[in-house]
């Protein structure tokens, strides 16, 4: 079986983010940029597999600027054989994501594509339920446990009460969530190994997809910041405050 894995360039999560000065997004430039931790737990999930026996071929695809090269050689160096790239400078929405990986799935072929639940930039959570629909297949969300046997993928869910399991009939798709596993670290041997390893670049117009936004940003704002906290002396001043100024009770 081969597994698909869709890998997406974000800012570093240890980046205290800034919104750029004319309100139009958030700074990137001179930003350290890294794997999107969710598709990190994907990539470590599909390279598991492999070393399993249950997958035979760990094929990671980006959609992205040219740096997304380095994205797809940190995935490389956690094990993955190959790698895709979609070459593309244009800002891109989870339903254009979605159709440009639909047609790799196409051209591949692959039993299972993972994906992170989401992206910690644009926090959609859209991709992975959008590529699913749009070829047919089972999906499993937020999966926090994945099993194979034969022809049906056991994915066990993180919802709100509790964990809950579903058999998915493959090929499925399946986005992953925090519990799954912990991304190892690339070994330097095998970095080095990352280094030879095949990045094929394409293009949306080589995949016959229309990718211009159909959202259009107006304004993106820093959230107000937190007033400081006042003590209070009594707990009868607390119930108070809670009742008469904060109206929470
Ligand atoms: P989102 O729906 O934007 O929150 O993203 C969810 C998941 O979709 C990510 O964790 C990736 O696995 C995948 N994804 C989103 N954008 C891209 C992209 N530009 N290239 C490759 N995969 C992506």
């Amino acid at each position: 079986m081969k597994v698909l894995v869709a890998v997406k360039r974000v800012i570093d999560a240890n980046i205290k983010v800034r919104v750029r000065q004319d309100g139009s997004g958030v700074e990137t430039a001179n930003v350290k940029m890294a794997m999107n931790p969710f598709c990190e737990i994907a990539v470590e999930q599909a390279v598991r597999l492999a070393e399993a026996g249950t997958a035979d071929e760990v094929v990671l695809v980006s959609a992205g600027p040219q740096q997304a090269q380095e994205t797809l050689r940190t995935g490389l160096a956690m094990g993955a054989d190959r790698a895709i790239h979609i070459v593309t400078d244009q800002p891109l929405e989870p339903l254009a994501v979605a159709k440009l990986l639909r047609a790799v799935v196409e051209r591949e072929q692959p039993g299972l594509v993972l994906l992170g639940k989401q992206a910690i930039d644009d926090d959609c959570n859209q991709t992975g339920q959008m590529l699913a629909a749009l070829l047919g297949w089972a999906q499993g969300t937020f999966a926090s446990k994945i099993a194979i046997e034969g022809e049906t993928a056991s994915v066990t869910r993180e919802v709100d009460g509790g964990l809950e399991t579903v058999a998915l009939k493959m090929p499925a798709v399946v986005t992953v969530d925090l519990r799954l596993n912990e991304p190892r670290y690339a070994s330097l041997p095998n970095i080095m190994k990352a280094k030879k390893k095949a990045i094929d670049p394409l293009t949306a117009d080589e995949l016959g997809v229309d990718i211009a936004p159909r959202l259009q940003v107006l304004r993106v704002e820093e959230p107000p910041g937190r007033e400081a906290g006042i003590k209070v002396e009594t707990a009868a001043e607390l119930v108070d405050k809670l009742v008469n100024e904060a109206g929470v009770i």
